[in-house]
Formats: structure tokens, C-alpha cells, sequence
């Protein structure tokens, strides 16, 4: 396997003054593209004093690398083979996020829409999922944070079913295609949702994102604003911390 160097940005001295007194709580967050995951999961994790990780963008990250060493994505050998030289660290502080591949800075380029478009080829071959899956645990366990919100598509039901917080986080495909193309302003609507369902449609068939496994508690983000939706996310957290004390 590829060596992997998984700079955790953080600002815990060598004293570890800022290290979390009793095991780190994680917070698994599910769901489709353009539920606002990703940036709810981000302000909850600063909001908490929490580690972010995006996971996403290490299957983009991947992606990416194929792309720029013209491996056909379509060839899961070829990906398979090309895993060893997959060197990605990403920036898991909410205020420090990077994702590099080898020395590359990728952070802007893993969001460019040849990368969405490559990116569930790669993220359905097995080996994949596996080698990422391993790489994700050992992220959430060496956090010295006091919690680690993880989120992704399958982070409640295969990468840390067993954490005590876990949402899935919805919207109606209507808003989720809204939010998306405002997001994006180099494609017109039209194409931006064209793409986000095939994305969804290809991803659903690996991993069921769109309805809540047992136990998991949903957040419906359709009719609330940014704001709105990481209280409710908040809440959820909250209420477990309080049923522990
Ligand atoms: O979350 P984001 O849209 O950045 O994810 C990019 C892609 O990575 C998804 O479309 C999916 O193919 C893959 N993915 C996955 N499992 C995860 C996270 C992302 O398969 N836990």
C-alpha cells in the first residue's frame, strides 16, 4: 500500500492542553449531494470545537489523481492498481481545510465538474471503498479534538455505524438543486441538476444515502436556512451529551 501522511491541522500544543479529556465523541452526517452537508457538518465541528472530515473529498481527491495521470476511471483495475500511489492528506480544523495529493494543493481543483463527472466511477469499486474506509477510522481515532464530525454517504452505516451521534441530513431534491447551482455559477441549472442526479442515481446504487438506517436520526433541511439547519444538527448532539450526563 502507498504511503499516506494525514496532516491533522490543528492547535494542540505539545503539551496537548487542548486534548480531549475523555474519548472523542463522533458525529457521522449522511446525505445526497447539495443537502448542505458539507458546509453544516463544517460550522457545527467550529461551532463545537470539533475536527472536520470531509470524505467526499477523498474520493474527489482520487478521482482527481486518475484524471491527472490519465488513468480511465471506467478500468477499476487500473484505479486499484493506481491506490498505491495515492499520498492525500487533508486539513481535518474547520478553519484550516486543505486537501493535497503528494505536494499538489487540490482543495479548489477536486470541485471542478470533470472531477464530480469521474468520481462515482471510482468511489463503486470495492477496493476503494475499503483502502478509504481504513484511511477515515484511523482519522476519527486520532483526533485530539473533544469530537470529529465525519460526513459522507456511507459514514453512518459502514464507516462508524457504532458512533453515538448519527444524522442523516436531507432536503427535497428541489432545494438541493437550487443550493447546488447557486453554488456553481460556470454551468446553467439545467445542467447542474442534470448532473447532481446522475451523480445521485450512480452513488445509490453503492450506498443507500437516502433514507435513515436504524437509529439514525434525520435532519429535513428542505425548509430550513443555514443557520436553521446546524441548530437542528446541534440539537441532536446536544440531546445525546445531555442524556450522558
Ligand atoms: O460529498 P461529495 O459530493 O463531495 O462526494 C463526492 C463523491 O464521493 C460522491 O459523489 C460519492 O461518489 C463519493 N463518496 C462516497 N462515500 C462517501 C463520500 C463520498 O462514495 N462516504
Amino acid at each position: 500500500m502507498g504511503r499516506h501522511s494525514f496532516h491533522v491541522a490543528d492547535d494542540a500544543d505539545a503539551a496537548g492542553t487542548t486534548s480531549a479529556p475523555t474519548a472523542p465523541t463522533i458525529v457521522a452526517i449522511d446525505g445526497p449531494a447539495g443537502s448542505g452537508k458539507s458546509s453544516v457538518s463544517k460550522a457545527t465541528a467550529r461551532t463545537l470545537g470539533f475536527d472536520y472530515l470531509d470524505t467526499g473529498a477523498a474520493y474527489r481527491a482520487l478521482a482527481w489523481l486518475m484524471l491527472d495521470k490519465n488513468v480511465d476511471t471506467e478500468d477499476a483495475a487500473a484505479v486499484i492498481a493506481a491506490l498505491d500511489d495515492f499520498d492525500y492528506s487533508i486539513g481535518t480544523d474547520p478553519d484550516a481545510y486543505f486537501v493535497r495529493v503528494g505536494d499538489t494543493d487540490v482543495t479548489e481543483a477536486i470541485r471542478e465538474p470533470r472531477v464530480s463527472a469521474s468520481v462515482s466511477a471510482i468511489a463503486r469499486v470495492p477496493e476503494v471503498r475499503a483502502h478509504l474506509t481504513e484511511i477515515f477510522r484511523r482519522l476519527a481515532r486520532d483526533t485530539q479534538k473533544p469530537g470529529i464530525v465525519i460526513e459522507g454517504r456511507d459514514i453512518t452505516t459502514v464507516v462508524v455505524p457504532e458512533a453515538p451521534v448519527r444524522i442523516l441530513l436531507t432536503a427535497s431534491e428541489e432545494a438541493r438543486m437550487a443550493r447546488r447551482s447557486a453554488e456553481i455559477s460556470t454551468q446553467s441549472a439545467k445542467t447542474v441538476a442534470e448532473q447532481l442526479r446522475s451523480r445521485d442515481r450512480a452513488d445509490s446504487q453503492v450506498v443507500d444515502f437516502m433514507s435513515a438506517a436504524d437509529g439514525v436520526t434525520t435532519v429535513d433541511s428542505t425548509h430550513l436556512d443555514f443557520e436553521q439547519t446546524v441548530d437542528a444538527v446541534i440539537d441532536v448532539i446536544t440531546t445525546y451529551r445531555e442524556e450522558l450526563a
